[in-house]
């Protein structure tokens, strides 16, 4: 079994469900392809704490952090959203601060939910 984690952008929210996410994740498509026949385990649905926001400066997303690290996920997967520029599918900042984290605690992570970038 695959324990997941999906980060996205808050600044999304207005005008995103997560339906594509889940929809790729329930189909195992997009990026979610490698865990076909797979049983995968949602553990949370993660959102940054805003632009300006980084680890060690910020007592909420340090608490995120912690939260998510204490359930020891395989895979931390990332929307598209997350991306300051979705046209360069550039990682913000603050997200790659987060993720540097992750990786250092050998979680993995993986660029991409229903879209891999
Ligand atoms: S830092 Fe990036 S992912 Fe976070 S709210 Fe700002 S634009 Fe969205």
């Amino acid at each position: 079994m695959k324990r997941i984690v999906m980060l996205t952008c808050p600044k999304a929210e207005n005008v995103c469900t997560g339906g594509g996410c889940f929809s790729a994740l329930n189909s195992r498509t997009k990026a979610f392809a490698p865990y076909k026949g797979e049983e995968v385990k949602v553990l949370a649905f993660m959102k940054c704490s805003g632009c300006g926001h980084f680890p060690g400066e910020d007592k909420g997303l340090d608490e995120k952090i912690q939260y998510i690290l204490d359930r020891r996920p395989d895979v931390v997967h990332l929307g598209i959203c997350c991306c300051h520029d979705a046209k360069e599918k550039e990682l913000c900042p603050e997200i790659m601060a987060v993720c540097r984290i992750f990786e250092d605690h050998g979680i993995s992570v993986v660029r991409g939910t229903h879209s891999v970038f």
